[in-house]
């Protein structure tokens, strides 16, 4: 690409690491003609599957929707806003890795589930009451004696 400090078309690249759970690179370029340093990013393009509702509609995968709920969940928990990015970005590759087209949002409540469960087991047991809607306090009952395990 071309220099941002004088517009050569020649630079080089002099570092390549990855970034972003390994969903990024992060390149230190060097120009050839005036010398100056630069970082770029480079992240794949890819296309999440569209979210299928349990009333059948479908709607785009919509990730601040998704770090709300979780951020929610979260609410008061010691748990940093960069471990919320790296569960986000491992849901977010769980779900191009199905390589549908198409998920049940009740797919990608089982994948933040999963995510919220190693992160804090107070926000699981919240968003879990939430998106499961317990149908007794004992089917609660039992997911609590489960993560005692
Ligand atoms: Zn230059």
């Amino acid at each position: 690409m071309h220099c941002p400090f004088c517009s050569a078309v020649d630079t080089k690249v002099i570092d390549s690491r990855l970034v972003g759970d390994g969903s990024q690179v992060r390149r230190r370029r060097q120009c050839l003609e005036c010398h100056e340093r630069f970082t770029t990013f480079e992240i794949a393009e890819l296309v999440m599957p569209r979210i299928i509702k349990s009333d059948d509609s479908r709607e785009p995968f919509d990730e601040e929707k998704l770090r709300r709920g979780m951020q929610k969940a979260l609410e008061k928990r010691p748990v940093s806003s960069d471990n919320i990015e790296d569960s986000l970005s491992h849901i977010k590759s769980q779900l191009r890795a199905t390589g549908e087209r198409e998920v049940s949002a009740k797919f990608v409540g089982e994948l933040v589930m999963g995510e919220l469960k190693k992160l804090d087991k107070v926000a699981y047991i919240r968003f879990a009451s939430v998106y499961r809607s317990f149908e007794d306090i004992r089917e609660f009952g039992e997911e609590i004696a489960r993560l005692q395990d």
